[in-house]
């Protein structure tokens, strides 16, 4: 099998063995990124030269025996991670030119255990969007079909896993911007809880939204990559004490008894049919597992997408605020005193969706339509969470589809943002909730394209969704598949 093929866990047993290094590894991906970018585009900036150094320092770590699972990994971040002295724009021409003087705890994390950064992936502008077609550098491509879009906003984080540009990569979400992508691009991608993992250092678009995580081959990567960037840090108010348990060891393949929980209101006519038949195998393979599975509601889903896009409209306001042209990035040339400047580098650095978003977010708040708007939000936000407190009692994950339909054309849903909106219908809830899910590759549609299950756990129950993910990665081989590409 080619390097680039190979999981975490696979890479790492060739390089204890010494069967491989870190910089053959880094060299086979740098060589796999230069042939199959040009189809996908899921890179805005490559570091291959400090790749090659970081490779041979994991090299000289794993032959003193101080090795980490993680040490020599060739893996690739989301441009929203703040990386020191590497150029991170978050998509957005406004950031075109900024180098982070520090970087983001989550990345620090991972360099710590050795691994290597390959680049900087797409992604939409300031991750609003669910397709990456906001993106300020270009469009990435689902490998599985170049004509349709990866999913957002973490797609390139997706597309380079599934186009085997990188052996993980790590993105953010805030209403489905990781399980999306990954369910278009046949990955696995886990939103962990929010307060799992600190936020440092990551460029907020909806903070009390906004969590980080892994894009992965398979479950077990998705478990290693988890444990590595989860924990307290005192440098994220929001991040929470609770101690990492070995998340590999909740792998156990058994599901005997485990109560599923499938929403009545996930199960809509007018889903796709193919997601539906992906669904209902999943049910099946379950069934054989020896789960039980229970019929729930959670009866506000219908108001999440409308109070998501209040609260994390009025949050993104408040954030790019502070885009101004005075401390850091875009600065407009052409500017005339201090409000001319602010008011042009904006208009000029900020793509069209973006700007609506601070527009809707900044109307939300004033001072006539607050209670209107952004408090009723809130508290249709904690009906919400009562509706998966409730659920909880009586299941143990909630079985989903993570998208209504396979991943859509390039183009098909850019002159109508509603429309796009309603793409993470399944996905929002979970964020506003503030609890953990994943995506599982589930199946394939009619036209080859990947269909994700989602598996929603209770706060922090990050374990019990690994483990039934995995143990339905074992009794199926939709993971298995590859893009030709
Ligand atoms: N697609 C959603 C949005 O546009 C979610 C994005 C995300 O999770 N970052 O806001």
């Amino acid at each position: 099998m080619d390097i680039f093929e190979l999981t975490i866990h696979q890479l790492h047993n060739e390089l204890k063995t010494g069967a491989v290094s870190s910089l053959e590894a880094t060299k086979a991906m740098l060589a796999r990124i230069e042939s199959v970018e040009p189809h996908v585009g899921s890179f805005i900036t490559l570091t291959p030269e400090s790749a090659l150094a970081e490779a041979e320092a994991a090299d000289r770590r794993i032959a003193s025996g101080e090795a980490h699972v993680l040490t020599g990994i060739p893996l690739a971040l989301k441009d929203i991670f703040l990386t020191e002295g590497i150029r991170t724009t978050c998509g957005s021409r406004i950031l075109h030119n900024f180098v982070p003087p520090y970087s983001a705890t989550s990345w620090e994390r991972l360099r710590d255990c050795g691994c290597v950064l390959l680049g900087k992936l797409n992604q939409d502008e300031f991750a609003m969007g669910s397709s990456n077609e906001s993106s300020a550098f270009g469009v990435t491509r689902n490998p599985w079909d170049t004509t349709r879009i990866p999913g957002g906003s973490s797609g390139g984080s997706a597309a380079a896993i599934a186009a085997r540009q990188a052996t993980a990569t790590l993105g953010t979400d805030t209403g489905g911007s990781i399980r999306q992508p990954a369910s278009h691009c046949g990955c696995v991608g886990l939103k962990p809880t929010y307060g799992r993992v600190s936020r440092y250092g990551v460029i907020a678009y909806a903070s009390s939204l906004d969590q980080v995580g892994p894009i992965t081959r398979d479950v077990t990567d998705c478990a290693i990559m988890l444990g590595a960037v989860a924990g307290y840090d005192p440098r994220d108010s929001t991040s929470v004490r609770t101690p990492v348990p070995d998340y590999t060891a909740a792998l156990t393949g058994d599901v005997k008894g485990l109560k599923i929980g499938l929403p009545k209101e996930y199960f809509i006519t007018g889903l796709d049919r193919d997601v539906q038949e992906s669904m209902a195998r999943a049910i099946e393979t379950y069934g054989r597992l020896g789960a039980e599975f229970v019929e729930i509601s959670l009866p506000h889903t219908d108001y999440a997408v409308a109070t998501y896009y209040l609260i994390a409209t009025a949050e993104a306001s408040s954030n790019l605020a502070r885009y101004d042209g005075v401390r850091f990035g875009h600065r407009s040339p052409q500017a005339e005193g201090l409000i001319d400047m602010m008011t042009k580098s904006r208009s000029e650095g900020f793509g069209a969706e973006v700007k609506r978003r601070i527009m809707l977010g900044t109307y939300a708040l004033s001072s006539g339509y607050y209670d209107a708007y952004y408090v009723k939000a809130q508290k249709v936000r904690t009906l919400i969470m009562g509706d998966f407190t409730r659920a909880f009692e009586n299941v143990d994950v909630i079985l989903t589809p993570v998208a209504p339909t396979p991943a859509f054309k390039i183009g098909e849903k850019t002159n109508d943002p509603l429309q796009m909106y309603l793409s993470d219908i399944f996905t929002i809830p979970v964020n506003l909730a503030g609890t953990c899910a994943m995506s599982v590759p589930a199946g394939f549609s009619a036209l080859g394209l990947p269909i994700g299950l989602q598996l929603i756990g209770r706060p922090f129950g990050e374990e019990t969704i690994l483990r039934a993910g995995h143990a339905f990665e074992q009794a199926t081989e939709w993971h298995t598949r590859k893009a030709e590409i």
